[in-house]
């Protein structure tokens, strides 16, 4: 199986998801956010074509990493071969995190008639969900973009239907003694 990524596996990431990470950056993406961080990663035909066993080949060689991410790109456009990584993945001790442009309720919906979608969501634990909203978006939250994102634990979501926020990573800090955005803001206006 192949899954089409924008570049090769990042490892020693500490800004995507808890501790020390493998970010695995998916191609393609149709939410075609406002002020997305990545556009170069939204067209579906772009990127890299990857073995998904080289992947888990590649997965099995690394040391010092406390899971995996699926960001991108949506893995959400990639449900089989990204099912397929994280399932490895949890079999291997590696925590996933993955962040996509849908809601939780929407996958949730989604899911109804896709078995594979289903599967996929079971294999994750920690999603990062909602579309990049610029005028919602804050330098001072951590692992997400802006404020209408959510942080879900997926297990605890799934168990009870309906998404549930992380609350040790919903707060909205001073990074550095002060506002990030404030400043940057200060600084266009000079
Ligand atoms: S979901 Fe993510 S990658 Fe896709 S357009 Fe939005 S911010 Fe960009």
């Amino acid at each position: 199986m192949k899954i089409r990524l924008a570049c090769d596996l990042q490892t020693d990431s500490i800004v995507d998801g808890e501790g020390i990470r493998t970010v695995i950056w998916t191609q393609g993406c149709s939410h075609h956010c406002k002020g997305c961080h990545n556009p170069e990663t939204h067209d579906h035909t772009k990127g890299i074509e990857v073995d998904v066993e080289d992947i888990k080949n590649k997965l099995s060689t690394l040391s010092n990493q406390d899971g995996i991410t699926l960001s991108g790109g949506d893995p959400f456009f990639q449900v089989e071969a990204s099912c397929e990584i994280a399932k490895y993945c949890k079999e291997n001790d590696l925590n996933v995190w993955a962040y996509t442009g849908f809601t939780f309720e929407k996958l949730q919906e989604m899911s109804k008639n896709n078995s594979k979608l289903r599967d996929f969501m079971n294999n994750i634990d920690v999603l990062v969900d909602g579309k990049f909203e610029l005028e919602k978006r804050s330098l001072n939250l951590k692992f997400k973009g802006s404020r209408n994102q959510r942080i879900l634990d997926m297990h605890e979501s799934l168990k009870c239907g309906k998404p549930v926020i992380m609350e040790e990573y919903n707060t909205e800090k001073t990074f550095l003694g002060y506002d990030c955005l404030a400043k940057e803001k200060e600084f266009m206006f000079i």
